[in-house]
């Protein structure tokens, strides 16, 4: 968390943004970097600052911006799911796994993100940069489901958002695909990967 607070990114969707700012930011995510991704929201929320406005203006609009970043489909997915939170859920989006994944272009990780970030609850949500992170620290594979659940089982109540988002930007920015960059890494002192390849952090605290 140290190095979180001194080297996390800072994107416009973390802050709080509700449950629309949420959505627009995870469904523009999908398969898309998030500078890219960023330079959407900014369009999107300026020029639809609220779930009634973007409801109202439709597919159409919506679709210039996601066609912009190769995601033309995701839009019609967006307001679908935005106008029928607004008109099945009163505008207030649904705490509950089954009804999450059951707005359009809503799946497993989008739920899980909604949950923690909006709904305040324990859930992690793990991404190929979460999986990475773990896989490599822990120096076997497991799959999306189970780090999720050593995530939950592991990390206090009420540490495991930052947790997670840390674990996002640790993956992003340090254990990339194709690159590691141990010397630099707050885990390097307990991580297989690194240890393994004879890596270590000077000057770092253990933990
Ligand atoms: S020490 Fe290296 S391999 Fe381990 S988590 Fe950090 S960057 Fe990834």
């Amino acid at each position: 968390m140290e190095w979180f607070r001194e080297s996390g990114r800072k994107f416009p969707w973390r802050g709080e943004v509700g449950w629309y700012g949420v959505l627009l930011a995870e469904f523009l995510l999908v398969r898309t970097r998030s500078e890219v991704a960023e330079r959407a929201f900014y369009e999107l929320i300026s020029r639809f600052p609220t779930p009634e406005a973007l409801c109202l203006a439709g597919v159409a609009p919506v679709r210039e911006v996601f066609k912009r970043i190769g995601l033309p489909s995701r839009a019609e997915r967006l307001v679908a799911t935005v106008c029928k939170v607004l008109k099945e859920h009163g505008g207030a989006i649904p705490c509950d796994y089954r009804e999450l994944v059951r707005l359009p272009g809503v799946g497993d990780y989008i739920a899980r993100v909604v949950l923690s970030r909006v709904c305040g609850e324990h859930v992690a949500f793990v991404d190929g940069n979460v999986l990475r992170v773990i896989s490599r620290f822990l120096g076997f594979k497991l799959g999306l489901a189970e780090v999720a659940e050593l995530l939950e089982k592991s990390v206090p109540k009420g540490e495991l958002l930052n947790v997670n988002v840390a674990l996002l930007d640790l993956g992003a920015l340090l254990c990339k695909p194709q690159k590691t960059l141990c010397p630099l890494c707050p885990l390097s002192l307990r991580c297989f990967t690194s240890l393994r390849a004879g890596n270590v952090r000077s000057g770092v605290k253990s933990f």
